[in-house]
């Protein structure tokens, strides 16, 4: 058995790189009484992660340099000195990337009776599939009949929202950046249109010829000038989830763009900003429900799967690329 820790060597200015991350070979931990020994199996990147690589304040710490970045990780029990695991158990933890970690008892969970698949508790009934939940049922309220749009559609957080505006009677709109996105949210995911930002004629024009009606809703992913242009469509009384801003993250300066405060004002329109967690106290009720739709194959979930515990940087750097449909898992063999 070998080990092996990813850590932050230098801080990306502009797009990370594989150079801003180093492997370095380590020991296996001990465990003493009260801790698990774990493999990790699957290790979620996310995009949220890019904001960690600087040296700023926000609501999670940054990663510090020289130490292992961390996040979303499902793991296997190894070697237990805890009553509350047993080898073979499957846990969820927010940890360091690591081939093998050691971890207190009460600093990882077991998964849920709920969860049957693990990898879902990274995607469909984990972070991601709770965003999708309460980020657009508990800020929007959408109503049948309402168009949606959806950026960022074709990911793991949009792959959802489109669908769950489907179950609420909604027409939604999803924009992605390539056609083959386009025709799986569109074929396989139930949204009523879709359109590729990167060959579209005009974001605006576009917009108004595959919203008739305008926009009632925008599930916002991606910021930036896809927004702008989303947000100048939108009708009296939109509502506005401001999920992530992906396309800003890599900024060396935030771009300054149109003020959109004119338009939400006289529109009666609200935005709102939220972090998932907010909602930790009612996951089991979104996860129960998510699960539901699941079953009754109302939700289908996609995970963009690479294998190799080597291939994490590349995956996370992916995320920036466009290259997932569905959410991005490393699997560790
Ligand atoms: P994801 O959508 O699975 O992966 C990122 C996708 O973003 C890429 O595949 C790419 O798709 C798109 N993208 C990348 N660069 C872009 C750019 N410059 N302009 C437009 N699109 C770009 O990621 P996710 O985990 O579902 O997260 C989606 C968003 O939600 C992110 O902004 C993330 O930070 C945010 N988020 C927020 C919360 C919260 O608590 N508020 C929780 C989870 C995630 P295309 O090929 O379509 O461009």
């Amino acid at each position: 058995m070998k080990n092996k820790q990813i850590i932050l060597k230098s801080r990306p200015i502009g797009t990370p790189t594989n150079d801003n991350f180093e492997f370095q070979a380590i020991d296996i931990p001990t465990i003493s009484k009260g801790e698990i020994l774990i493999k990790s199996k699957f290790i979620s990147v996310d995009p949220y992660m890019r904001g960690r690589m600087n040296d700023s304040k926000s609501y999670v710490p940054p990663f510090e340099l020289g130490k292992a970045l961390d996040g979303g990780v499902v793991a296997e029990v190894i070697e237990s000195q805890s009553s509350k695991f047993q080898k073979g158990d499957y846990i969820l933890g927010n940890l360091p990337w690591k081939i093998y970690n050691q971890a207190n008892e009460n600093k990882v969970q077991k998964i849920s009776s709920l969860i049957q698949k693990p990898i879902h508790a990274l995607g469909v009934l984990g972070m991601p599939g709770m965003t999708a939940y309460f980020g657009l049922l508990d800020i929007t309220n959408p109503q049948p009949g309402e168009t949606i749009v959806v950026s960022g559609a074709a990911g793991a957080v949009g792959s959802l929202v489109g669908q769950i505006g489907k179950i609420k009677g909604c027409r939604v709109i999803g924009i992605v950046g390539s056609d083959e996105k386009a025709g799986y949210i569109t074929h396989e995911l139930n949204y009523d249109q879709a359109f590729n930002y990167n060959t579209c004629k005009d974001l605006k024009t576009t917009l108004r010829e595959v919203c008739p009606n305008g926009i009632d809703i925008y599930f916002d992913n991606v910021g930036g000038t896809i927004s702008d242009a989303v947000i100048s469509n939108i009708n009296f009384g939109a509502r506005i989830s401001l999920c992530g801003q992906i396309s800003l993250y890599n900024a060396k300066e935030i771009p300054v763009g149109p003020r959109l405060q004119p338009v939400l004002l006289t529109r009666s329109a609200l935005m709102q900003g939220f972090i998932v967690k907010k909602y930790a106290e009612r996951f089991p009720e979104g996860i129960q429900q998510m699960g539901q739709w699941i079953k009754e194959g109302k939700i289908i979930s996609r995970e963009n799967i690479i294998s190799g515990f080597d291939n994490i940087p590349d995956a996370f750097l992916g995320l920036f690329r466009g290259d997932n449909i569905g959410k991005q898992i490393v699997e560790i063999l």
